[in-house]
């Protein structure tokens, strides 16, 4: 059974048709737990810096076209054209993670600026965003005054992105997850439950290769 849930049977070659869908109906019930379960946990998705790679990027995918020259990156409809002098491995990380967090601090701060003005009205001081890589969470909001968001977010569809964003503001005015914290919730995004569903679904975002 490979990531993409085919199963794969192997039999001898005399086995009969027969003989074989025998065998994968007795082994009906493990095989319906495990594709249950591989659902549960989807599969992360490799980041790799190659010709040609599928990155995810705010909910759709770009495909990287490397090419010599002097330096310019630029995202053409689903291309994502990155020129650099050289082409070393570790060169193109790093203009790559260095223009995803333009990007990343570019919607983030739009993202910010849509869901802020509720909370202004309410007295409360806009946050200064801080980009992060963070291992197991989205982000979150420090009392000094800061909103951490996770760098992957700007992977992910942006109703999830403004899910995360609205979710950390509302920590603003409630510090816990308890019932006025939903409640809040529930006035600025009616349907974050949704959204919440949606990012738990989504597959993880790794850099490299498996
Ligand atoms: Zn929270």
């Amino acid at each position: 059974m490979d990531r993409e849930r085919r199963v794969e049977v192997r039999a001898p070659l005399k086995a009969s048709d027969r003989d074989i869908a025998d065998f994968v109906r007795s082994r009906d019930d493990w095989l319906r737990r495990t594709l249950a379960r591989m659902a549960e946990e989807p599969q992360p998705i490799y980041l790799r810096n190659v010709q040609g790679a599928r990155h995810p990027y705010r909910g759709r995918v770009i495909v990287l076209h490397l090419e010599t020259g002097s330096r310019r990156i630029v995202l053409d409809d689903d291309r994502l054209r990155v020129r650099l002098p050289d082409l070393a491995p570790e060169k193109i990380s790093r203009a790559l993670d260095r223009w995803y967090r333009e990007r990343a601090r570019e919607h983030f701060e739009t993202a910010i600026d849509r869901h802020f003005p509720f909370f202004a009205e309410r007295g409360h001081r806009r946050p200064v965003l801080r980009v992060k890589r963070m291992k197991s969470r989205w982000g979150s909001l420090s009392q000094r005054g800061y909103i951490n968001l996770s760098l992957s977010l700007v992977q992910l569809p942006p109703v999830c992105l403004d899910y995360v964003v609205a979710h950390e503001l509302c920590h603003l005015e409630q510090m816990n997850h308890g019932p006025r914290f939903h409640a809040l919730m529930d006035r600025v995004m009616p349907d974050w439950r949704a959204r919440s569903r949606l990012l738990n679904r989504l597959p993880p975002v790794v850099p490299g290769t498996p």
